[in-house]
């Protein structure tokens, strides 16, 4: 059920296997996605429907979801992947192949693609 997004800037900062999703038995709570912590300034992955999402560095709750405008320059044209939890929070999640920000150089410089791992 779940798909992955690798990300890579031209700073040369990079991250691969980004699990996006949940699987088949736990997808009504659990949903990993990828986020920017403000305290660490870090990309991480958290669950989105934990009751008090944090950050799994630093247990920071200054966290900012990947979809969220802040985190985006420019939507891109394509939508490189997405996850319907609109029952649980009240829209889809997704990532597109526009430019978001770098947590290494703060560049509106990051662009996630799809990865090779699907998981279920
Ligand atoms: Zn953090
Ligand atoms: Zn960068």
């Amino acid at each position: 059920m779940g798909s992955s997004v690798n990300a890579q800037c031209k700073c040369g900062y990079g991250a691969t296997d980004l699990f996006i999703g949940g699987g088949m038995s736990n997808f009504t709570t659990f949903c990993s996605f990828p986020i920017f912590c403000k305290n660490c300034q870090q990309l991480q992955l958290t669950n989105l429907l934990a009751k008090h999402p944090d950050c799994p560095h630093c247990q920071s709750r200054e966290i900012v979801a990947y979809d969220e405008d802040e985190l985006q320059q420019a939507p891109g044209n394509d939508i490189v992947t997405s996850w319907n939890v609109s029952d649980r929070l009240g829209r889809i999640l997704q990532l597109t192949d526009g430019e978001y920000l770098c947590p290494l150089c703060k560049e509106f410089n990051l662009k996630f693609e799809e990865g090779d791992m699907h998981w279920d």
